[in-house]
């Protein structure tokens, strides 16, 4: 079965922004939620459906993604595939974010209020040199980051003061509000969730058991990293709320662009210009490679554009294996700046050229102008 248009699903326009979208999830959300349609298969489906192309269009990343490349630019970042809630974290997100106010408590699906939590990913980008990248290197980062508050540890009240039941929602974490015709389950406002109130905040995270640090980290590179790879530091993400684990640090590696050599997996690939003469007539041109100079033998009569592999000479990929091979691309280059004696040897060149058989000395232009012959001839009526 192909899947259906995400603009689509949610009811919405292409150029449609945040908030639409934001709207129209959640009033079709809200209406195949299964709470509401209990033992429906149809409505369970729709609103995979639905939640599935709001978590990509709801992400101005994944967005632009599936606008230009369509489902295959987002796959298998969508809840699609599996059954009910296959989005796993991202899908739970959405669904506290949309749900968390209008269902919560209800059905056991909240997270008790002093529950602990695990602290959020973090994500770095950082940006190596090829050379940095097929070697291996080590660099030093700075992160700035929540981690638990020592003074506190991580309670929010000052040490050696005692917190008190929340006086508004009587340590529920959660208060009644009547609008209109429906009553409505919300967040207590003076606790926000925790069901206890802290009667001296701690001086140092003002109460919230955390605080900001910009950390410098050591991150060790290993060699033959390639853009998309990521390193996972355990433990380095934002800390936990109410003493759970601290979520992870991701380092996302981008390569700069080389004033040499171009990168293609393991393979590498460079230009080197020769002149006319050592192509005609063969010999060793010294090649760059990223661990110094190597002599490379061309054969008389190399033609532009022609590649010459050398094996492995590339990179050692991350995950193993062979390293890959340089491939040297030669180019063609007209000589420039020449004085009279080096013209009028080329014209004596050229003169031998045409009094011998030039069709010898050049089979390819030969050819073209015999096509190009052809070609005229064939248009004649
Ligand atoms: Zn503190
Ligand atoms: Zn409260």
């Amino acid at each position: 079965m192909s899947k259906r248009d995400y603009y689509e699903v949610l009811g919405v326009d292409k150029g449609a922004d945040q908030k639409e979208i934001k709207k129209a999830y959640r009033r079709l959300a809200q209406k195949y939620h299964p709470d509401r349609n209990p033992d429906d298969d149809t409505s369970a489906e729709k609103f995979r459906e639905v939640s599935e192309a709001y978590e990509i269009l709801g992400d101005g990343e994944k967005r632009g993604a599936y606008d230009q490349f369509g489902h295959a630019g987002v796959d298998g970042q969508g809840g699609g595939g599996g059954g009910f809630g296959a989005g796993g974290g991202d899908f739970s997100d959405i669904f506290g974010d949309v749900f968390g106010d209008i269902f919560g408590g209800g059905g056991g699906r909240r997270r008790g209020p002093n529950a602990p939590a695990r602290g959020s990913d973090l994500r770095y980008n950082l940006e190596l040199d090829l050379e940095q990248a097929v070697a291996g290197t080590s660099v030093d980062i700075r992160v700035p980051r929540h981690i638990g508050c020592d003074r506190c540890d991580g309670d929010g009240a000052e040490p050696g003061s005692t917190k008190e039941t929340c006086p508004t929602c009587q340590g529920l974490g959660q208060v009644r509000m009547q609008q209109g015709f429906f009553a409505v389950q919300q967040t207590c406002p003076t606790c926000h969730g925790g069901g206890e109130h802290i009667k001296v905040p701690c001086h140092k995270c003002n109460g919230d058991g955390r605080v900001r640090e910009t950390r410098t980290l050591s991150v060790k590179i290993p060699a033959g990293v390639d853009v998309g790879d990521r390193i996972r530091l355990n433990a380095e993400g934002e800390a936990g709320i109410n003493g759970g684990p601290p979520g992870d640090l991701y380092v996302q590696v981008a390569i700069k662009p080389h004033p040499i050599f171009e990168r293609d997996g393991r393979h590498l690939q460079c230009e080197v210009p020769i002149n006319f003469v050592d192509a005609a007539l063969g010999g060793e041109l010294e090649v760059p490679t990223l661990n110094g100079r190597v002599k490379l033998k061309i054969p008389p009569e190399t033609q532009t554009g022609k590649l010459f592999r050398m094996r492995g000479k590339g990179v050692k990929p991350v995950r193993g294996g062979a390293p890959g091979d340089l491939l040297c691309k030669v180019v063609l280059e007209t000589p420039v700046n020449l004085n009279d004696e080096q013209k009028d040897l080329l014209e004596k060149l050229q003169k031998s050229f045409d009094d011998s058989n030039s069709r010898n000395h050049s089979p390819k232009k030969s050819g073209f102008f015999d096509s190009v012959k052809k070609f005229f001839e064939d248009m004649k009526p």
